[in-house]
């Protein structure tokens, strides 16, 4: 492609999916009104952290009986457990990952509530267990949710020690110095056997990751074990926060979450990937859609399509779309730095529907007559009118 095009490309990834105010909407003006309250106030501690987090899921573990089962998949560089948690006995295999952006906490709460209910005595829970495993990674971040960073917690220095062939190379372009740390959303590869090398570096949004981080490697090595026991994952769903005053397009009303399937412009650009299906992500947001209309006076119907001009191979959707997987984002409005906390119960309930929803049509198979032209139907997210 000419160099414009693929400058654009790169700019266009750099803004996608970081979500924040700083990055996405520097000349925006911000609208006061009460939809999208955006005062500013650290409420990190209307979250769980990391001591709780701890907790809560061993409790879940044991009050299941061990049906939902916690085990620790890793440690982050400053040391942390990274966990899982597992439950169900089907062949449909679904991967769930929060906050790995650690200032984006609800897709955390969401699962503290949900891997309780999936674990439970309920006929429904029971015949869900049937037929879908789920495998949950709570808050992959441990210590940007700590730090209330969106990147980890690690230095170039500490990856030059682990990998001593980068001591020229320059630093990946998704490293800030100033945290220090990484976004480590631009770490993975389709490759999961991929050794960095000098000559990939810096690297650009548009371009694949390292596994240069123990958080993204720790996923990776979860998910090549997943791969493994089922052949393929089946679905991998991502769950992430953004701005908190994006509206529908058309309406104007307020968007209180955006979704995704699209990841990657042309799987044929990284090589190939044989099992690599638009039409399956295409569903699975459709399910998540459905899942969240009607239900009274919310506005949780609102939800709207992330930007679809998307390239972002180094992304974990976009690496494991490539790989196979139906790929879910999900961008719950408002962000841990920017917010107050008033919305927290809403948003995270937001979550529970929209992924429960999708969990349920796996398990009872309803997704596969899901058209995935639908998908287009799904209204746009837009900037607000000033
Ligand atoms: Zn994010």
């Amino acid at each position: 492609m000419p160099l414009s095009t693929k400058k654009t490309l790169a700019a266009t990834g750099a803004a996608l999916l970081a979500g924040s105010l700083l990055l996405t909407a520097p000349a925006q003006a911000t609208p006061g009104n009460a939809h999208c309250g955006d005062e500013a106030g650290n409420n990190n501690n209307a979250f769980v952290n990391h001591a709780q987090l701890t907790k809560k899921l061993n409790k879940i573990e044991q009050t299941t009986g061990g049906t939902v089962d916690v085990e620790v998949i890793g440690q982050s560089n400053q040391g942390r457990d990274i966990f899982s948690a597992r439950v169900g006995h089907g062949d449909t295999v679904i991967l769930v990952e929060s906050q790995i952006h650690g200032n984006e906490n609800h897709g955390t709460e969401a699962l503290l509530n949900l891997l309780p209910q999936w674990g439970g005595n309920t006929p429904a829970a029971k015949a869900l267990r049937e037929n879908v495993t789920i495998v949950a990674v709570p808050r992959l971040n441990v210590d940007g949710g700590e730090n209330d960073t969106r990147q980890n917690a690690m230095s170039w220095d500490e990856v030059v020690a682990d990998f001593p062939q980068l001591a020229d190379a320059e630093p990946a372009w998704n490293y800030r110095d100033s945290v220090p740390g990484f976004d480590t959303n631009r770490d993975f590869n389709p490759d999961l056997d991929y050794v960095p090398a000098p000559e990939d570096f810096p690297g650009t949004s548009a371009g694949t990751g390292w596994y240069l981080t123990p958080e993204s490697q720790s996923v990776r090595d979860l998910y090549a074990g997943l791969e493994d026991e089922f052949g393929t994952v089946d679905y991998f769903v991502d769950l992430h926060n953004q701005w908190n005053c994006y509206v529908v397009e058309g309406t104007g009303e307020h968007t209180p979450l955006s979704i995704s399937g699209k990841f990657i412009a042309d799987p044929s650009e990284f090589g190939d990937w044989p099992k690599f299906d638009y039409d399956a992500s295409r569903r699975a947001n459709v399910a998540v859609y459905d899942a969240l209309q009607g239900r009274g006076n919310s506005d949780f119907g609102d939800l709207t399509l992330y930007p679809q001009d998307t390239n972002l191979p180094g992304t974990a959707l976009g690496s494991f779309a490539l790989r196979g997987s139906a790929t879910v984002l999900f961008e719950t409005s408002s962000q841990t730095q920017y917010d107050g906390s008033k919305g927290n119960g809403k948003l995270t309930k937001q979550i529970e529907i929209g992924l429960g929803g999708l969990v349920d049509s796996v398990a009872d198979d309803s997704i596969s007559s899901i058209d995935p032209e639908d998908y287009q139907a799904i209204p746009n997210r837009a900037y607000p009118e000033d």
